[in-house]
């Protein structure tokens, strides 16, 4: 069942606030209160850290996290059109609901926590969603203040985010995502449960840091796979050839023969440093 909290169903917020979805944001709205109730329990228990949620638009999984039993939820929203109905929710759940009007490129995660952790909860904008992830698993501090993410993705983002070498999805992404954290899919979510739907299937991924990666200079880890996956059909003495090319290979012992995709993390972790 989902969560009676008293607040009118989400048509009749989008329609008593005018908030037509715009493309331009990247909104894609979740009406049913029983997936956004799936997906906030997936980050539970919601009690111990500060929620932040990205783009909550009319609030379906802000209402879910709250009624989840989150403690504090900061919700950052970059349409303004949205925080009068924010605002209600707030209302409604008192001292527990800061909304920060804000382009979340722009916010500091890490002075949002006011010192403890963070769990990020979001069903992305499309068209940030990967920037914004970058820039988690990139902060200046490791660990990092979040200590999960729980986020909506195209699925074939999510496939790439969750990739194992030697599959067809694996490539820069999948090297920064498993240098830096544990990543799993949790479920698809079907373009149905949408308003609008999208034109493709959507999938829940969740990140747990990991505690210690490798030490690696995330310049040079960028530039090695940047350089690497560019070419990714070719061997690798050539795809590397600026960086050392074969040299460069053979002194980490990993045969030049081989491809991008069959590099593990730990064998790009050693390109990098030897770089
Ligand atoms: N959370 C809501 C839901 O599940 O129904 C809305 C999700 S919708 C896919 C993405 C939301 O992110 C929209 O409300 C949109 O206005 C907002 N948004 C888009 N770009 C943003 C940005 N750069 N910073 C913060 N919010 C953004």
């Amino acid at each position: 069942m989902p969560p009676t909290d008293g607040l009118p169903p989400l048509r009749a917020v989008i329609e008593a606030h005018g908030l037509a979805p715009k493309k331009s944001l990247g909104q894609n709205f979740l009406l049913d209160l029983n997936l956004t109730g799936r997906i906030a329990r997936q980050a539970l228990p919601l009690d111990r850290a500060t929620v932040v949620e990205v783009g909550p638009g009319p609030g379906g999984l802000t209402r879910a996290l709250l009624a989840e039993g989150a403690r504090k939820v900061v919700a950052i929203e970059k349409d303004p059109r949205c925080i009068a109905a924010l605002k209600e929710i707030a209302a409604r759940f008192p001292g527990r609901l800061d909304i920060l009007s804000a382009d979340a490129l722009d916010v500091d995660f890490t002075a949002l926590s006011g010192g403890g952790p963070v769990k990020i909860v979001a069903n992305l904008p499309y068209n940030v969603g990967t920037q914004l992830l970058l820039d988690w698993l990139t902060p200046a501090i490791w660990p990092p203040v979040w200590e999960s993410l729980t986020l909506m993705f195209q699925k074939e983002v999510a496939e790439r985010i969750v990739a194992a070498p030697g599959t067809n999805h694996y490539g820069r992404l999948s090297v920064l995502a498993g240098w830096r954290a544990r990543a799993k899919i949790l479920f698809d979510v079907s373009p149905a449960a949408f308003t609008p739907p999208p034109k493709v299937t959507s999938s829940i991924v969740q990140l747990t840091p990991n505690p210690a990666p490798e030490p690696a200079a995330l310049d040079k880890l960028e530039k090695v796979t940047a350089a690497a996956f560019g070419q990714r059909r070719k061997m690798l003495r050539q795809s590397l050839k600026p960086l050392g090319g074969e040299a460069l290979l053979t002194s980490v012992g990993i045969d030049p023969q081989r491809r991008a995709e069959t590099l593990s993390v730990s064998e790009f972790v050693r390109l990098a440093n030897a770089v």
